[in-house]
Order: structure tokens, then sequence, then C-alpha cells
């Protein structure tokens, strides 16, 4: 695993998206976590630099 997938995506260059896309999408695809500060979204709360869950209203 590279160390880009353990860092926070706030801290990814725009060139990291386009060259390591398929990291991204694996990182984002279920996402369960917004940033409140960048707006940025992720499956996990370790790769947001200001995390919070996102609550999925269910009926
Ligand atoms: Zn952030």
């Amino acid at each position: 695993m590279s160390q880009l997938s353990k860092s926070s995506l706030c801290k990814w260059k725009k060139k990291d998206m386009s060259n390591h896309f398929d990291m991204l999408s694996e990182l984002v695809n279920r996402p369960a976590y917004l940033c409140v500060k960048c707006g940025r979204a992720a499956n996990k709360k370790r790769n947001l630099c200001k995390a919070k869950s996102i609550t999925i209203a269910e009926d």
C-alpha cells in the first residue's frame, strides 16, 4: 500500500488524484464521513482532516 492511502485525502494534490484515480475511487466509493473543512467525502475517518460522520436518513 502506498503512503497516499494512509494520508488525508485533503492533503492529496491534484496530480495525486489523477495519477492514483483507482486508489482514490476505493477510498471514496462508500462514503461514511465528510470533511467539514474541505467538503470532501471518504469511507474512512482517517482519510479526512476534519471528518464528521454522515448521517443517512432511513425511512
Ligand atoms: Zn479536510
